[in-house]
């Protein structure tokens, strides 16, 4: 157990020229934490999403530390979600900054808007596969659209493998891969400091829904989000991190008590939907409805990444099968 507070671990990573910028987002998760590093590059890790709200306050967070968006040299992507990377056309053009990020995800963030549109008819086409009404993959679909443009796309420049070391000069990040999240989730570990950036692989408050999506070489096929996000949060736990900086929200000062906590729920989890399954073969659809009711409907894609998350679990320890049922697949116990 550690006794440090949240608030003394803000004020320690400031000590070491780590500040957290909270950025605002329109999405329900509210603000998004960058962070600045100032060091040699002056580095920026994440940059909030596309819209002249966050970049006004960006530029007021820089101010305050005597910095403008043209002083950045080095941007950090840690992953490829809008509210995370919406700003780095903006502040590349401004300030030339090199742009390093998980390099296999390199020509996906390159291509943004294809990107996107792809990413939307596979999760149209998965929602339908698992049951879920036409009308509302409709509806999912043109909401993420309208989201679209608070993301951009990203040249990458500074490509970087998983555990590949980012030199600065007072500190060395590694860049350690722990796809979940999404795919191309990347942590950065002083290991000199024992501070992980984790974004949002790791968060305080709320879990880092592991969302089901198309794997980072771009194919059709998907991800087994969940499964792949244990096996990440597994390595993560063995980090002698003194504190690790979440994407939102505030730092996490026990992070080996919060994987545990996090991974006991999914446990728990998936008991539950094994018995809803063992009773009878249902979609996955069928199974968030019986889980969430409504919610299922008007947040059904997070509900089904949910649902088909714990059912490869499932199906992996071989006591659930996935069965085709005309065009749905259902779930039935195998025993
Ligand atoms: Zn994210």
């Amino acid at each position: 157990m550690s006794d440090l507070t949240p608030e003394a671990a803000l004020e320690q990573a400031a000590d070491a020229g780590i500040h957290r910028l909270a950025i605002p987002t329109p999405f329900a998760v509210g603000r998004v934490n960058c962070y600045l590093l100032e060091d040699e590059p002056l580095t920026l890790v994440d940059t909030g999403p596309n819209s002249g709200k966050a970049l006004d306050e960006l530029q007021r967070a820089l101010a305050e530390r005597g910095h403008s968006i043209d002083d950045l040299e080095l941007v950090i992507v840690t992953h490829q979600h809008i509210d995370h990377l919406g700003l780095v056309e903006i502040i590349v053009e401004h300030s030339g900054a090199a742009v390093a990020a998980l390099g296999v995800a390199a020509a996906r963030l390159a291509n943004f808007n294809e990107d996107a549109e792809a990413e939307d008819r596979f999760a149209v086409e998965l929602m339908l596969r698992n049951g879920i009404p036409e009308e509302v993959t409709a509806a999912l679909q043109s909401v993420s659209r309208s989201f679209r443009s608070w993301g951009s796309h990203v040249a990458v420049t500074r490509p970087l493998a998983d555990g590949e070391e980012i030199g600065l000069r007072d500190r060395t990040l590694r860049a350690l891969h722990r796809p979940g999240h999404s795919p191309s989730d990347t942590v950065f570990w002083d290991e000199e400091r024992r501070i992980l950036i984790a974004a949002d692989h790791l968060l305080a408050h709320i879990s880092s829904n592991p969302l089901i999506s198309r794997p980072l070489d771009g194919s059709n096929e998907r991800t087994q989000a969940l499964v792949t996000y244990i096996e990440s949060m597994r390595k993560t736990r063995e980090l002698p991190a003194e504190f690790v900086l979440g994407g939102h929200g505030e730092p996490i000062v026990d992070h080996v008590a919060l994987i545990d906590d996090r991974i006991a729920k999914h446990e728990r989890r998936k008991e539950k939907i094994f018995k809803l399954i063992d009773e009878c073969p249902r979609s996955g659809y069928e199974i968030a409805q019986a889980i969430w009711g409504n919610v299922a409907v008007t947040q059904a894609f997070l509900t089904l990444s949910e649902v088909i998350g714990h059912a490869d679990l499932l199906v992996n320890e071989g006591r659930v099968r996935e069965v085709e049922d005309r065009d749905v697949v259902r779930y039935e116990a195998t025993g």
